[in-house]
């Protein structure tokens, strides 16, 4: 394996960054998590948006042209032979003194690019069986919508799950309105035939799944309701699931220990799920 860092490409096993680089003293950085498949990126367009406003939201500059960023990411994919797996991209305020405030003008921030190759048959037989899914008060800072790279509450999030036998948690607001997961967005299909999902805003990631679930839904003629909902309406709901790039659609099966859609997973997660690439861009 190989790695991209500032410039070099580098064994897996010797790609670091200097200990004073502002993403390991402060969490100072940003990243983004694409989806490969059969060898080409999934969505690029949309997760170097996302990328591009997290950045101007932290006032952090991309260390080079967008056109250059996305032949290092083509790179990353054909020097690591991959053919399904993700692609991480970071990037931080680079290394410089540790002081709280932005490092002098001129410091360079750093870019890190990796692969990791998945095979698609472990997502898939995942969702055959779904996933259990803990709920947890929301503990995160108020701009979520940045995927900024300090993520100690999603951290503890998913170990408490883990802990508890199950794949992710879910942040629950003070109005008892689920937010979304600690590393996906969450969505339930009512009684009435709803596919609710909480709308963006700086307390949710836009995620690029959530969107291409969006045009697949609508494609499907279901009908799309973004607004909050509680963790009974879930419990009630006639299925849930979540979405995020390494998952594309995982049905949940079961929250905070309670079965949901007789805890097997239903026909729309399925049919998402399968129609998900007809609806995302590959490059
Ligand atoms: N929400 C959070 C907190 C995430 O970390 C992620 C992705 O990992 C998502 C949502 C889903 O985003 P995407 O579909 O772009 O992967």
């Amino acid at each position: 394996r190989v790695v991209y860092v500032n410039g070099q490409w580098r064994p897996h096993r010797a790609a670091m960054v200097h200990v004073e680089d502002r993403g390991y003293q402060f969490g100072d950085g940003v990243y983004e998590v694409c989806e490969v498949q059969g060898g080409r990126l999934v969505d690029e367009r949309r997760h170097t948006e996302r990328l591009l406003r997290s950045l101007s939201e932290l006032r952090i500059p991309l260390p080079l042209p967008v056109s250059a960023l996305s032949v290092v990411l083509h790179e990353t994919v054909r020097r690591n032979r991959m053919s399904d797996g993700i692609v991480y991209l970071q990037v931080t305020r680079g290394v410089a003194r540790r002081d709280h405030g932005f490092p002098p003008a001129g410091t360079r921030p750093s870019l890190v690019v990796s692969a990791r190759r998945i095979d698609p048959a472990i997502g898939a037989a995942t969702a055959r069986t779904g996933i259990a899914v803990v709920t947890l008060p929301e503990t995160r800072w108020a701009r979520v919508d940045i995927k900024a790279v300090a993520l100690l509450p999603n951290v503890l999030a998913k170990q408490a799950a883990r802990e508890q036998g199950a794949r992710e948690a879910w942040f629950v607001d003070r109005d008892g309105f689920v937010t979304e997961g600690a590393s996906s967005n969450a969505w339930i299909v009512t009684a009435t035939d709803e596919l609710v999902t909480r709308p963006v805003g700086p307390d949710i990631l836009r995620g690029i799944s959530r969107e291409v679930v969006k045009d697949a839904a609508r494609a499907g003629r279901l009908t799309l309701v973004e607004r909050p909902f509680t963790v009974a309406e879930a419990l009630a709901a006639r299925e849930a699931f979540v979405t995020a790039a390494s998952q594309i659609v995982m049905p949940v099966v079961r929250i905070d220990g309670h079965a949901v859609g007789g805890g097997v997973p239903g026909p729309v997660a399925a049919a998402l799920r399968a129609a998900f690439h007809r609806h995302a861009e590959f490059s």
